[in-house]
Parts: C-alpha cells; structure tokens; sequence
C-alpha cells in the first residue's frame, strides 16, 4: 500500500496515548475561518481571511512566518473535534493509537 502523503500524525492532548491521523488538504471552503475573530476586533470572521469570486477563500498569511499562522493554524485540525461542526471540512481522521 502507497503511504497517503497527506498523512500527519498528531498526539491528543486531552487523551495521553491517543494519536490521531490527519489526511486531506483544506478546500479553501473557509468555515472555520469565518466562525469567528481570533484576534478579538470584532471583525466577522478572521480579519486575514480573504474571499474570492468563486466562493472559496484564502489566508493572507498562509506559509508566512506571521505568528498567529505559525503557532495555530499551521498545525491545526489536529483532532476530529476541532472540525465536527464544519461538515464541508475535506481533512479526515483516524484514531491510530491508544
Ligand atoms: S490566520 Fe488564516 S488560516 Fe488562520 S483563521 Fe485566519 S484566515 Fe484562517
Ligand atoms: S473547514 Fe476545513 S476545509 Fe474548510 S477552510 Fe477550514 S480547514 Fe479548510
């Protein structure tokens, strides 16, 4: 069998033994972004979210060094809850160990 490239593995920190599996890539559908302002402005939705035409979005800061990407959501989902209430959410999970 082919190893998914996709594929990361991340220990659960509320569950010690359990590691969770991580495949896909994001789709760009931007609900999580849009479920509220990390940054406490008031703004909508993140204020680094950009929208575009065909109704996908981007992160303006995606891959850069900002520290807010770097410290958060470069490594996040990294469980099943952090996405269960976006059901267009393209990464999936698989309980591995524990
Ligand atoms: S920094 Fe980028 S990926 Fe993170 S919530 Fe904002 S728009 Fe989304
Ligand atoms: S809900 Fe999932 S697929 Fe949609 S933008 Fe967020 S991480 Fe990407």
């Amino acid at each position: 069998m082919i190893a998914d490239p996709t594929a990361v593995r991340f220990p659960d920190p509320a569950l010690p033994g359990v590691v969770w599996e991580r495949t896909g890539v994001c789709n760009r559908c931007g609900d999580c972004c849009r479920s509220g302002d990390p940054f406490g402005t008031g703004h909508a939705g993140c204020p680094l979210l950009a929208e575009l035409a065909d109704g996908t979005t981007y992160c303006t800061v995606w891959g850069t060094d900002n520290p807010y990407w770097q410290n958060a959501c470069r490594i996040w989902p990294s469980e099943p809850a952090h996405v269960v209430d976006y059901s267009r959410c393209s990464f999936r999970f698989r309980r591995v160990e524990g």
